[in-house]
Protein backbone atom coordinates (compact mmCIF):
# COMPACT_ATOMS: atom_id res chain seq x y z
CA UNK A 1 0.00 0.00 0.00
CA UNK A 2 2.55 2.14 -0.46
CA UNK A 3 3.41 5.43 -2.58
CA UNK A 4 5.78 4.97 -5.69
CA UNK A 5 7.01 7.77 -6.77
CA UNK A 6 9.04 8.11 -10.24
CA UNK A 7 11.51 11.26 -9.95
CA UNK A 8 12.89 11.76 -13.45
CA UNK A 9 13.99 7.83 -14.56
CA UNK A 10 16.01 6.87 -17.23
CA UNK A 11 16.66 3.17 -18.27
CA UNK A 12 18.75 2.89 -21.38
CA UNK A 13 19.90 -0.34 -23.14
CA UNK A 14 23.06 0.87 -24.85
CA UNK A 15 21.16 3.36 -27.29
CA UNK A 16 17.94 2.37 -26.93
CA UNK A 17 16.24 4.60 -23.98
CA UNK A 18 13.60 1.82 -22.79
CA UNK A 19 12.69 4.47 -20.23
CA UNK A 20 12.69 8.42 -20.64
CA UNK A 21 12.64 11.02 -17.97
CA UNK A 22 9.61 9.63 -16.19
CA UNK A 23 8.25 11.52 -13.49
CA UNK A 24 5.09 10.01 -11.77
CA UNK A 25 3.37 9.20 -8.51
CA UNK A 26 1.40 5.61 -7.88
CA UNK A 27 -0.87 6.47 -5.08
CA UNK A 28 -1.48 4.65 -2.28
CA UNK A 29 -4.31 2.42 -2.75
CA UNK A 30 -4.70 2.97 -6.50
CA UNK A 31 -5.61 1.23 -9.44
CA UNK A 32 -3.22 2.52 -11.62
CA UNK A 33 -2.92 1.31 -15.49
CA UNK A 34 -0.12 1.55 -17.64
CA UNK A 35 -1.12 1.77 -21.44
CA UNK A 36 0.89 2.46 -24.67
CA UNK A 37 1.93 0.31 -27.88
CA UNK A 38 4.28 -2.65 -27.86
CA UNK A 39 7.88 -0.98 -27.07
CA UNK A 40 7.07 1.90 -25.32
CA UNK A 41 8.13 0.87 -22.11
CA UNK A 42 5.37 -0.16 -19.82
CA UNK A 43 7.31 -3.60 -18.70
CA UNK A 44 10.70 -2.08 -18.01
CA UNK A 45 8.68 0.38 -15.94
CA UNK A 46 6.99 -2.21 -14.32
CA UNK A 47 10.51 -4.34 -13.59
CA UNK A 48 12.40 -1.59 -12.46
CA UNK A 49 9.04 -0.83 -9.72
CA UNK A 50 9.78 -4.55 -8.91
CA UNK A 51 13.74 -4.03 -8.27
CA UNK A 52 14.27 -6.61 -11.01
CA UNK A 53 16.31 -3.80 -13.27
CA UNK A 54 17.71 -0.56 -12.13
CA UNK A 55 16.83 2.46 -13.08
CA UNK A 56 20.16 3.91 -15.79
CA UNK A 57 19.58 7.45 -13.85
CA UNK A 58 16.86 8.75 -11.41
CA UNK A 59 14.94 7.49 -8.31
CA UNK A 60 12.13 5.31 -7.50
CA UNK A 61 10.74 6.10 -4.03
CA UNK A 62 8.93 4.48 -1.82
CA UNK A 63 6.94 6.80 0.23
CA UNK A 64 9.36 9.37 0.10
CA UNK A 65 12.65 6.74 0.24
CA UNK A 66 14.83 5.00 -1.61
CA UNK A 67 14.21 0.94 -2.37
CA UNK A 68 17.54 0.58 -4.46
CA UNK A 69 19.37 -1.59 -2.00
CA UNK A 70 16.45 -4.01 -1.30
CA UNK A 71 15.67 -6.88 -2.99
CA UNK A 72 13.31 -7.94 -5.22
CA UNK A 73 12.04 -10.99 -2.84
CA UNK A 74 12.69 -8.31 0.15
CA UNK A 75 9.71 -5.70 -1.12
CA UNK A 76 5.98 -6.51 -0.58
CA UNK A 77 5.61 -6.78 -4.01
CA UNK A 78 3.56 -9.72 -5.75
CA UNK A 79 4.27 -9.88 -9.68
CA UNK A 80 1.60 -10.98 -11.73
CA UNK A 81 2.31 -12.61 -15.61
CA UNK A 82 -0.14 -13.57 -18.37
CA UNK A 83 1.40 -17.01 -17.87
CA UNK A 84 1.59 -18.01 -14.33
CA UNK A 85 4.30 -20.50 -13.15
CA UNK A 86 2.23 -22.77 -11.29
CA UNK A 87 3.77 -26.18 -10.42
CA UNK A 88 0.90 -28.71 -12.32
CA UNK A 89 1.39 -31.25 -10.30
CA UNK A 90 0.60 -29.57 -6.69
CA UNK A 91 -2.77 -29.28 -5.67
CA UNK A 92 -4.87 -25.68 -5.81
CA UNK A 93 -3.81 -25.63 -1.69
CA UNK A 94 -0.15 -26.81 -1.90
CA UNK A 95 0.03 -24.21 -4.43
CA UNK A 96 -1.39 -21.53 -2.42
CA UNK A 97 0.87 -22.67 0.57
CA UNK A 98 4.19 -22.48 -1.32
CA UNK A 99 3.51 -18.88 -1.42
CA UNK A 100 2.84 -18.39 2.56
CA UNK A 101 5.71 -20.93 3.12
CA UNK A 102 8.09 -18.91 0.93
CA UNK A 103 7.09 -16.05 3.55
CA UNK A 104 8.49 -18.23 6.36
CA UNK A 105 4.79 -18.97 8.39
CA UNK A 106 4.94 -21.24 10.74
CA UNK A 107 2.43 -24.34 9.89
CA UNK A 108 -0.88 -23.07 11.66
CA UNK A 109 -0.55 -19.75 9.68
CA UNK A 110 0.18 -21.22 6.86
CA UNK A 111 -3.19 -23.18 6.80
CA UNK A 112 -5.17 -20.12 7.76
CA UNK A 113 -3.28 -17.88 5.28
CA UNK A 114 -4.94 -20.28 2.69
CA UNK A 115 -8.01 -20.52 3.38
CA UNK A 116 -8.03 -16.72 4.06
CA UNK A 117 -6.69 -16.23 0.25
CA UNK A 118 -8.33 -18.97 -1.45
CA UNK A 119 -11.46 -17.24 -0.64
CA UNK A 120 -10.46 -14.19 -1.79
CA UNK A 121 -10.48 -15.45 -5.22
CA UNK A 122 -13.62 -18.05 -4.85
CA UNK A 123 -11.46 -21.30 -5.05
CA UNK A 124 -12.11 -22.35 -1.40
CA UNK A 125 -14.14 -25.44 -2.51
CA UNK A 126 -11.62 -26.76 -5.29
CA UNK A 127 -8.27 -26.38 -2.78
CA UNK A 128 -7.88 -30.51 -3.48
CA UNK A 129 -7.63 -30.46 -7.31
CA UNK A 130 -4.59 -30.65 -9.17
CA UNK A 131 -2.99 -27.26 -10.84
CA UNK A 132 -2.70 -28.97 -14.37
CA UNK A 133 -6.63 -30.31 -14.01
CA UNK A 134 -7.32 -25.96 -14.10
CA UNK A 135 -8.55 -23.87 -17.15
CA UNK A 136 -6.31 -20.76 -17.82
CA UNK A 137 -9.00 -18.36 -15.29
CA UNK A 138 -8.25 -20.29 -12.63
CA UNK A 139 -4.59 -20.72 -12.82
CA UNK A 140 -4.22 -17.45 -12.70
CA UNK A 141 -6.60 -17.30 -9.74
CA UNK A 142 -3.72 -19.67 -7.87
CA UNK A 143 -1.15 -17.54 -8.95
CA UNK A 144 -2.88 -14.16 -7.46
CA UNK A 145 -3.59 -16.40 -4.44
CA UNK A 146 -0.19 -17.48 -4.03
CA UNK A 147 1.40 -13.90 -4.93
CA UNK A 148 -1.02 -12.30 -1.72
CA UNK A 149 -0.20 -15.36 0.47
CA UNK A 150 3.29 -14.18 0.07
CA UNK A 151 2.40 -11.41 1.84
CA UNK A 152 2.40 -8.83 -1.72
CA UNK A 153 1.03 -5.44 -0.50
CA UNK A 154 1.48 -3.97 -4.35
CA UNK A 155 0.58 -5.89 -7.30
CA UNK A 156 2.56 -5.66 -10.59
CA UNK A 157 0.49 -6.98 -13.18
CA UNK A 158 2.11 -7.49 -16.62
CA UNK A 159 -0.72 -8.44 -19.06
CA UNK A 160 -2.36 -10.46 -16.50
CA UNK A 161 -5.81 -11.62 -18.72
CA UNK A 162 -3.86 -11.81 -22.00
CA UNK A 163 -4.48 -15.43 -22.08
CA UNK A 164 -7.99 -15.23 -21.01
CA UNK A 165 -10.96 -15.14 -23.65
CA UNK A 166 -13.05 -12.10 -23.88
CA UNK A 167 -16.24 -12.90 -22.14
CA UNK A 168 -13.56 -13.93 -19.01
CA UNK A 169 -11.74 -11.29 -18.91
CA UNK A 170 -14.21 -8.63 -18.54
CA UNK A 171 -15.52 -11.09 -15.44
CA UNK A 172 -11.71 -11.13 -14.22
CA UNK A 173 -11.31 -7.18 -14.68
CA UNK A 174 -14.48 -7.08 -11.95
CA UNK A 175 -12.31 -9.44 -9.79
CA UNK A 176 -8.82 -8.07 -9.86
CA UNK A 177 -10.43 -4.75 -9.32
CA UNK A 178 -12.66 -5.56 -6.10
CA UNK A 179 -9.79 -7.53 -5.03
CA UNK A 180 -7.10 -4.90 -5.06
CA UNK A 181 -10.02 -2.57 -3.46
CA UNK A 182 -11.41 -4.85 -0.77
CA UNK A 183 -7.66 -5.92 0.55
CA UNK A 184 -6.40 -2.18 -0.01
CA UNK A 185 -3.29 -2.90 -1.98
CA UNK A 186 -1.37 -0.99 -4.77
CA UNK A 187 -1.58 -2.04 -8.19
CA UNK A 188 -0.04 -1.38 -11.12
CA UNK A 189 -1.54 -2.81 -14.36
CA UNK A 190 0.41 -3.00 -17.54
CA UNK A 191 -1.66 -3.27 -21.19
CA UNK A 192 -2.01 -2.19 -24.40
CA UNK A 193 -5.60 -2.75 -24.68
CA UNK A 194 -7.28 0.35 -23.57
CA UNK A 195 -10.96 -0.99 -22.62
CA UNK A 196 -8.87 -2.93 -20.47
CA UNK A 197 -7.42 0.07 -18.92
CA UNK A 198 -10.61 2.24 -19.04
CA UNK A 199 -12.75 -0.48 -17.30
CA UNK A 200 -10.31 -0.75 -14.41
CA UNK A 201 -8.05 1.71 -13.67
CA UNK A 202 -8.51 4.63 -10.84
CA UNK A 203 -6.24 6.44 -13.03
CA UNK A 204 -4.02 5.59 -16.62
CA UNK A 205 -0.55 6.34 -17.49
CA UNK A 206 -0.58 6.94 -21.39
CA UNK A 207 3.27 5.78 -22.80
CA UNK A 208 4.57 6.37 -26.23
CA UNK A 209 8.47 5.67 -27.01
CA UNK A 210 9.90 6.08 -23.28
CA UNK A 211 7.90 8.99 -21.99
CA UNK A 212 5.00 9.42 -19.82
CA UNK A 213 2.19 11.32 -21.99
CA UNK A 214 -0.49 12.12 -19.83
CA UNK A 215 -1.41 10.47 -16.19
CA UNK A 216 -5.22 10.55 -16.04
CA UNK A 217 -8.35 9.24 -14.73
CA UNK A 218 -10.26 7.81 -18.16
CA UNK A 219 -12.56 10.45 -17.79
CA UNK A 220 -9.69 13.39 -17.74
CA UNK A 221 -8.24 11.30 -20.50
CA UNK A 222 -11.45 10.70 -23.01
CA UNK A 223 -11.85 14.63 -22.48
CA UNK A 224 -9.46 16.78 -21.88
CA UNK A 225 -6.65 14.26 -23.07
CA UNK A 226 -3.31 16.77 -23.48
CA UNK A 227 -1.74 15.39 -26.49
CA UNK A 228 -3.18 14.04 -29.94
CA UNK A 229 -1.42 10.64 -29.68
CA UNK A 230 -3.64 10.43 -26.12
CA UNK A 231 -6.86 11.42 -28.15
CA UNK A 232 -6.09 8.69 -31.13
CA UNK A 233 -5.30 5.97 -28.65
CA UNK A 234 -8.18 6.26 -26.29
CA UNK A 235 -11.21 6.34 -27.61
CA UNK A 236 -11.51 6.71 -31.61
CA UNK A 237 -10.91 10.27 -32.58
CA UNK A 238 -10.66 11.84 -36.34
CA UNK A 239 -8.71 14.89 -36.56
CA UNK A 240 -9.25 18.74 -38.68
CA UNK A 241 -6.58 20.53 -39.40
CA UNK A 242 -7.49 24.60 -39.28
CA UNK A 243 -6.27 27.66 -38.55
CA UNK A 244 -8.06 30.19 -36.01
CA UNK A 245 -10.17 32.81 -37.43
CA UNK A 246 -11.67 34.21 -34.68
CA UNK A 247 -10.72 33.76 -30.79
CA UNK A 248 -12.05 36.22 -28.07
CA UNK A 249 -12.55 35.51 -24.42
CA UNK A 250 -16.21 34.05 -25.22
CA UNK A 251 -16.08 33.14 -29.10
CA UNK A 252 -13.59 30.80 -31.19
CA UNK A 253 -14.18 29.87 -34.49
CA UNK A 254 -12.17 27.79 -36.96
CA UNK A 255 -11.86 27.60 -40.37
CA UNK A 256 -11.39 23.68 -41.19
CA UNK A 257 -11.76 22.24 -44.73
CA UNK A 258 -11.33 25.35 -46.95
CA UNK A 259 -14.32 26.98 -45.87
CA UNK A 260 -16.05 25.21 -42.97
CA UNK A 261 -16.26 26.91 -39.82
CA UNK A 262 -16.32 25.48 -36.03
CA UNK A 263 -17.54 27.45 -33.36
CA UNK A 264 -16.27 25.60 -30.39
CA UNK A 265 -14.12 26.11 -26.87
CA UNK A 266 -10.44 26.66 -26.81
CA UNK A 267 -8.88 23.75 -25.21
CA UNK A 268 -4.82 25.78 -26.07
CA UNK A 269 -3.39 28.29 -23.88
CA UNK A 270 -3.32 31.96 -25.83
CA UNK A 271 -4.67 31.01 -29.22
CA UNK A 272 -3.34 33.40 -31.78
CA UNK A 273 -5.16 34.66 -34.74
CA UNK A 274 -4.07 32.61 -37.94
CA UNK A 275 -2.47 30.17 -35.71
CA UNK A 276 -2.46 26.53 -37.09
CA UNK A 277 -4.18 23.82 -35.15
CA UNK A 278 -5.87 20.42 -34.78
CA UNK A 279 -9.47 19.66 -33.89
CA UNK A 280 -9.78 16.40 -32.45
CA UNK A 281 -13.75 14.85 -32.97
CA UNK A 282 -14.69 11.75 -30.78
CA UNK A 283 -16.30 9.53 -33.49
CA UNK A 284 -19.76 8.97 -31.26
CA UNK A 285 -20.10 12.63 -31.12
CA UNK A 286 -20.48 13.58 -35.08
CA UNK A 287 -24.09 13.58 -36.09
CA UNK A 288 -25.12 12.76 -39.30
CA UNK A 289 -28.40 14.70 -40.90
CA UNK A 290 -29.82 14.26 -44.12
CA UNK A 291 -28.94 16.93 -47.02
CA UNK A 292 -31.89 18.93 -48.18
CA UNK A 293 -32.17 19.99 -51.75
CA UNK A 294 -31.39 23.53 -51.49
CA UNK A 295 -27.91 23.47 -48.70
CA UNK A 296 -26.27 21.49 -51.63
CA UNK A 297 -24.76 24.50 -53.57
CA UNK A 298 -24.78 27.11 -49.96
CA UNK A 299 -22.97 27.59 -47.57
CA UNK A 300 -24.14 25.49 -44.05
CA UNK A 301 -24.60 27.25 -40.55
CA UNK A 302 -21.00 26.78 -38.27
CA UNK A 303 -20.61 23.27 -37.43
CA UNK A 304 -22.02 21.82 -39.79
CA UNK A 305 -20.00 20.50 -42.86
CA UNK A 306 -21.10 18.87 -46.17
CA UNK A 307 -20.02 14.81 -46.98
CA UNK A 308 -21.09 11.83 -48.76
CA UNK A 309 -21.60 8.64 -47.51
CA UNK A 310 -19.23 6.36 -48.39
CA UNK A 311 -20.36 2.75 -46.25
CA UNK A 312 -23.02 2.87 -43.63
CA UNK A 313 -22.49 -0.70 -41.57
CA UNK A 314 -22.83 -2.42 -38.06
CA UNK A 315 -19.72 -3.49 -36.73
CA UNK A 316 -20.53 -5.03 -33.27
CA UNK A 317 -23.17 -3.20 -31.23
CA UNK A 318 -22.45 0.03 -33.31
CA UNK A 319 -23.33 1.48 -36.68
CA UNK A 320 -20.45 2.77 -38.76
CA UNK A 321 -20.58 5.18 -41.07
CA UNK A 322 -18.02 6.77 -43.35
CA UNK A 323 -18.11 9.91 -44.99
CA UNK A 324 -15.86 11.14 -47.43
CA UNK A 325 -15.31 15.11 -46.88
CA UNK A 326 -13.75 17.64 -49.12
CA UNK A 327 -10.19 17.38 -50.56
CA UNK A 328 -9.90 13.93 -50.11
CA UNK A 329 -10.26 13.85 -46.17
CA UNK A 330 -12.68 10.84 -44.77
CA UNK A 331 -13.81 10.59 -41.28
CA UNK A 332 -15.59 7.74 -39.73
CA UNK A 333 -19.05 8.37 -37.50
CA UNK A 334 -19.56 5.72 -34.45
CA UNK A 335 -23.60 5.68 -33.85
CA UNK A 336 -25.98 3.99 -31.84
CA UNK A 337 -27.74 1.09 -33.77
CA UNK A 338 -31.08 2.34 -33.80
CA UNK A 339 -30.21 5.68 -35.93
CA UNK A 340 -31.41 6.34 -39.61
CA UNK A 341 -29.66 4.28 -42.11
CA UNK A 342 -27.73 5.73 -45.43
CA UNK A 343 -26.40 4.23 -48.76
CA UNK A 344 -23.69 4.40 -50.45
CA UNK A 345 -23.51 8.37 -52.25
CA UNK A 346 -26.18 9.82 -50.27
CA UNK A 347 -25.32 13.52 -49.72
CA UNK A 348 -25.34 14.62 -45.94
CA UNK A 349 -24.28 17.07 -43.46
CA UNK A 350 -22.04 16.40 -40.38
CA UNK A 351 -23.00 18.42 -37.31
CA UNK A 352 -20.21 18.59 -34.90
CA UNK A 353 -21.08 19.43 -31.49
CA UNK A 354 -19.08 22.34 -29.75
CA UNK A 355 -18.40 20.62 -26.27
CA UNK A 356 -17.45 17.41 -27.78
CA UNK A 357 -14.12 18.77 -29.95
CA UNK A 358 -10.49 19.43 -27.96
CA UNK A 359 -8.04 21.51 -29.71
CA UNK A 360 -4.59 20.98 -29.80
CA UNK A 361 -1.54 23.09 -31.36
CA UNK A 362 -0.25 22.21 -34.72
CA UNK A 363 2.81 19.46 -33.87
CA UNK A 364 5.82 19.85 -34.93
CA UNK A 365 5.62 16.77 -37.60
CA UNK A 366 3.18 15.82 -39.29
CA UNK A 367 -0.40 14.82 -38.11
CA UNK A 368 0.04 11.64 -38.98
CA UNK A 369 3.47 10.87 -37.71
CA UNK A 370 2.20 12.54 -34.52
CA UNK A 371 -0.47 9.91 -34.08
CA UNK A 372 1.51 6.82 -35.37
CA UNK A 373 1.85 4.05 -32.21
CA UNK A 374 4.73 2.07 -33.56
P1 LIG B 1 5.33 -4.77 -25.08
O1 LIG B 1 3.92 -4.26 -24.92
O2 LIG B 1 5.62 -5.22 -26.48
O3 LIG B 1 5.73 -5.75 -24.02
P2 LIG B 1 6.59 -2.59 -23.62
O4 LIG B 1 5.83 -1.31 -23.72
O5 LIG B 1 6.44 -3.38 -22.37
O6 LIG B 1 6.31 -3.49 -24.90
P3 LIG B 1 9.41 -2.71 -23.07
O7 LIG B 1 9.44 -4.20 -23.06
O8 LIG B 1 9.53 -2.01 -21.77
O9 LIG B 1 8.12 -2.17 -23.83
O10 LIG B 1 10.59 -2.22 -24.04
C1 LIG B 1 10.88 -0.84 -24.27
C2 LIG B 1 12.05 -0.75 -25.25
O11 LIG B 1 13.23 -1.22 -24.63
C3 LIG B 1 11.86 -1.56 -26.51
O12 LIG B 1 12.46 -0.87 -27.58
C4 LIG B 1 12.64 -2.83 -26.22
O13 LIG B 1 13.12 -3.42 -27.40
C5 LIG B 1 13.78 -2.30 -25.37
N1 LIG B 1 14.26 -3.30 -24.40
C6 LIG B 1 13.57 -3.83 -23.37
N2 LIG B 1 14.32 -4.71 -22.68
C7 LIG B 1 15.55 -4.73 -23.28
C8 LIG B 1 16.77 -5.43 -23.03
N3 LIG B 1 16.91 -6.29 -22.01
N4 LIG B 1 17.79 -5.18 -23.87
C9 LIG B 1 17.69 -4.31 -24.90
N5 LIG B 1 16.58 -3.62 -25.19
C10 LIG B 1 15.51 -3.81 -24.40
Amino acid sequence: MPEISFANVVKRYGKVVAVDDLSFTIHDGEYLGLLGPSGCGKTTTLRMISGLIKPTSGNILWDGKSMEKLDPQDRDIGYVFQHFAIFPHLTIQENIAFGAIARGLAPRDVEAVVEEYSKVVGLQDKLDQYAKNLDAPDLQRVGLARVLAKGAKTLLLDEPLGALDHKIRERFQDELLRLVKDLNLTAIHVTHDQNEAMAISDRIGVMKKGKMIQVGTPNDLLFEPREIFTSHFIGESDFLEGVIIKSTGTHNEILVLGDSILQVPMSIPAPSMYEEVVVGIRREFFEILPLKADEKKRDLPPNFIHGTVITDRFVGEKRRTFIRLRYGRSIEVKRRPNGRPFKRGDDIKIYIHPNAVVVFNQPHQNLEREMEVT
